[in-house]
This record gives C-alpha cells, structure tokens and sequence, in this order.
C-alpha cells in the first residue's frame, strides 16, 4: 500500500456500504433477516395491532407479566393495549442504571372523525368524513387504495376489532382525487400542501341505497349502517367512540431488482419496534445490566397523552422492576436509576433521497444501506428542541458498535435551517439518563410506502444487541 493510501486508511473517516464490507454469508443472513420484518408489518399496521402481536410473541418467548409472576426474570407490562415496556433483568442491581431502547409504534395515518358517516347531496354516495394524524403529505393520500383498521367499544362494553381491505377478498376503499383536466383552477394554482384541503379527504363508503326504502334522501347512509350491523353488530353511535385508523391496503414488498429494500407503510417507527424487540429475544443469556424495550404510543402527535412517552408509564414500569427485583423502589432510588439510565432512541432518520438531494449535506446525512446511523441531536434551526448527547456517551456507543462489527454512520436530518424534527429522546433524557438517537434511513419517510435497507434493517438489529448485551 502506498503511503498516502496508508495515511488515509488511518487518519480519515468515511461511512461504508454495507454490501461491500459484508460477508456473503451476512449479506444472506441480512437479506434474510427482513422476511420476518415484512410478516410483521403487514400483521401491524396500527398501535393496537402492534401490541397484540407483542403479546402473543410474548407468551411464545416465555415473558410473563409483571404483576404475575414474581420470580419471572423476563417480565412486560402492556398499557392500555397501546404501548409496552419489555424487561429482561440483569445480573446487577437496577439501580445502577438499566439499557432501555425506546421506540414507537404509531405511524401517520388517517383517522375516522368520529361522526363520519354521510349521505353525499351531490352525489348520494355513502362517505366517512376523516381526520389525519402526524405529518402526512395529504396529496399522497388520494386515488390509492385504503384499508380500515379499528376497535369499537359497543355500549355493553364489548370490543369489537375490525380490520377490511387486508384481505386479497375484501373490498377497499379510496379518497378520490380531482382529475388532472379540470385541476387547473381548484389545485394547479395552489402550493402542493394546500392543494388537498383536510376536508376534501373523504372516503367512498358505498354508493347502494336501502332498497326499500327508495325515496328517502339517506337511503345510501341507511345501507351502509345495516350492512355494518350485520356483519360487527355496530349501530352508528358506537363511532362515536370508535378509533377507526385509514392505513394503505396491502402488504410490504421487496423492493429493487436485487431485492435489497423493503418498501411498505408505518417502517416510521416499527423498524425500530421490530428490531429492537428482536435483538432483546436474541440477547445473550445471562446479561449484566436490566435490559428494557419501550414500545410508545403518540410519537406523530408529540408523544402526548397516557400511552406516549411523555406519559409516566416508562418511569412507573422502571419503578416496579425495582420492585420486583427485590430493590428499594423509593422516589430518590428511582430518580438515580433514571440518572444512571442509558437509552438508546431507536427512531428512523431521512436517508438521503437521490431524487432530492439538496435538502441533505451528504457528509453528515444517512445514507441508505451504509447501516445504522448515529445521530448525535434532531431537532430544527439552532439545534432547537433537541436532545444533543453528550460526546462521552456518543463515543461509547460507536466504541461498541466498533469492536461488534455493527455498520454503522453518522446522520443529521438534513442541511441545516432546511427543516427538522424531534424523537422521543429528549423526553427520556428529560430523567437524567444518558440518550442518544439511533437508527435507520428511509426514503419516503411519512409517505404509505416507506422505503428502507435490508442492510441497514439488519444493521439497526445488531446495533441494538450489541447496545444490550455491552453498554
Ligand atoms: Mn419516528
Ligand atoms: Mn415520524
């Protein structure tokens, strides 16, 4: 090698792609890993499917609940089918500090208003009036096809889930968009985030009237309360309460002529859901430090409401491990378990998008299939409402992913005053505990179809074990 090759080698930084540095038995091992992934997408598409999921894998993974189980040493508390914390007990006191990887398991969507349904005047179709949660881009939303997602409470208490438009026999639905022709006044003059107004974001619901009932003007409306009686035993006031979540139909798909992307809906964040409760079933046996997988709730809207991470859920479960482990649990014992705490933020950041490069600086953005990135704050302008982690802890993480062999980046959200965003990470640092952001790129990111790297998929796995089993 020649000494100016050396000296680079040595001396400078530079992000590596995955496929390159891999063997070929982990470059299968990688491609493989996303199968799973894929199942468990297209299984959770809202919070409350991701929560059932977690706990039938729960029981097959031999977690028991905390309450019921005393001596149990991998332990989980579900809230209000919404959110969980996962825990698998240390050798050490928890009060010395637990690794805890938080995520979330909501994802921008389309809600039901709950009053939806109604008798277009114009057109006599039966339609669901809605409303959108997160930072969606409407237009994307329009002319595609649509499930719906949800769980009535009924007046007896009982709760009915339902879910239409998954099945390759179900119907779908759709939010019709205005033909190109005739968008010249209504859209073309617009600026592309005003160009769908919120209230044009109806649903076709079904477009038959009650056929005995011909002459009157809700006849349409009628059908569609029937037909919903018939078949979940619902009336129009249990939507009143209903949370019914409009989701794209449709599965996760490889993506790529060498198969090497996934695209599909909600990888924002259950990528990191899924990797991280993943590399805590995988850890090692026997692992120093209590190991906790945090599944939030409400991350889109700002992490409000009981079942987000601002909530007390987190600090509450850390307390009855406490607890559990046969340790004072008191308010100052709890505060230096927090402060002694390390988090990682498994959240997804915005990989560099080859169609719209100028947003991103390429040596400080995430590059997709170059592994997981490190992102030191979020945030927006000055560094404005970020967590920023501290240099000590951010070296200690790259010194582990180093010495396990994780591919791993650094990656800021894009150029700077070009925009920005927020994770769950200042909320936990918010305890005292050490947070760092952490996680893969995506493409598309709060589009329906999310594309991301089977490497870096792979990578945010081994990240997130190897953060387990050595932080
Ligand atoms: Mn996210
Ligand atoms: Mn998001």
């Amino acid at each position: 090698m020649k000494k100016t090759d050396e000296l680079r080698q040595k001396l400078s930084y530079s992000r590596k792609n995955f496929w390159n540095e891999a063997s070929a038995k982990e470059q299968k091992v990688a491609l493989n890993f996303s199968d799973g992934y894929k199942d468990f997408l297209d299984e959770c598409k809202t919070e409350r499917e991701s929560i059932d999921y977690y706990v039938n894998e729960l029981a097959k993974q031999g977690y028991k609940e905390i309450e019921k189980a005393k001596k149990a040493k991998k332990v989980f508390r579900i809230s209000r089918n919404k959110n969980a914390g996962i825990a698998i007990i240390g050798k050490k006191p928890i009060s010395e500090g637990v690794n805890l990887i938080v995520s979330h398991i909501d994802a921008p969507r389309v809600d039901l208003k709950q009053n939806p349904l109604h008798q277009d005047d114009s057109t006599t179709l039966g339609m669901m009036k809605t409303h959108y949660y997160g930072g969606i881009k409407k237009y994307q939303w329009m002319s595609t096809p649509l499930a719906l997602h949800g769980t009535f409470i009924k007046k007896d208490g009982q709760t009915v889930k339902i879910t239409i438009g998954e099945d390759e026999k179900d119907p779908v639905f759709v939010m019709p968009d205005l033909l190109p022709h005739l968008a010249r006044k209504v859209q073309y003059t617009k600026k592309i985030g005003e160009a769908i107004d919120a209230g044009k974001m109806n649903l076709v619901f079904n477009s038959i009237p009650y056929p005995k009932d011909k002459e009157t003007k809700d006849s349409v409306k009628l059908n569609a309360l029937i037909l919903l009686n018939e078949k979940y035993d619902i009336i129009e006031e249990d939507f009143l309460s209903a949370e019914i979540e409009i989701v794209p139909a449709g599965k996760a798909r490889d993506a790529g002529i060498d198969r090497s992307l996934v695209l599909g809906y909600g990888q924002d964040d259950r990528i990191c859901a899924y990797t991280s409760a993943c590399a805590l079933f995988d850890a090692k046996e026997k692992l120093e430090k209590t190991a906790i997988v945090y599944l939030a709730d409400k991350e889109e809207i700002g992490s409000d409401g009981n079942t987000g991470a601002k909530s007390i859920f987190i600090i509450d479960f850390i307390a009855d491990l406490l607890k559990h482990n046969g340790e004072a649990f008191d308010s100052s014992t709890l505060r230096k378990t927090l402060i002694n705490s390390q988090v990682l933020s498994a959240d997804v950041n915005a990989g560099i998008n080859p169609n719209f490069p100028s947003v991103h600086e390429k040596e400080n953005a995430v590059h997709i299939g170059f592994g997981v990135s490190v992102t030191k704050f979020t945030g927006s302008g000055g560094k404005g409402g970020s967590n920023d982690a501290n240099a000590e802890f951010n070296s200690k993480i790259i010194d582990i992913y180093n010495k396990e062999n994780v591919c791993w980046q650094t990656g800021a959200l894009g150029k700077v005053d070009e925009g920005g965003g927020g994770t769950i990470a200042k909320f936990m640092a918010e305890h005292g505990s050490e947070v760092i952001d952490c996680g893969p790129g995506v493409l598309g990111m709060h589009s329906l179809y999310e594309l991301t790297s089977k490497a870096d998929i792979y990578s945010s796995y081994k990240a997130y074990k190897a953060f387990f089993e050595n932080a």
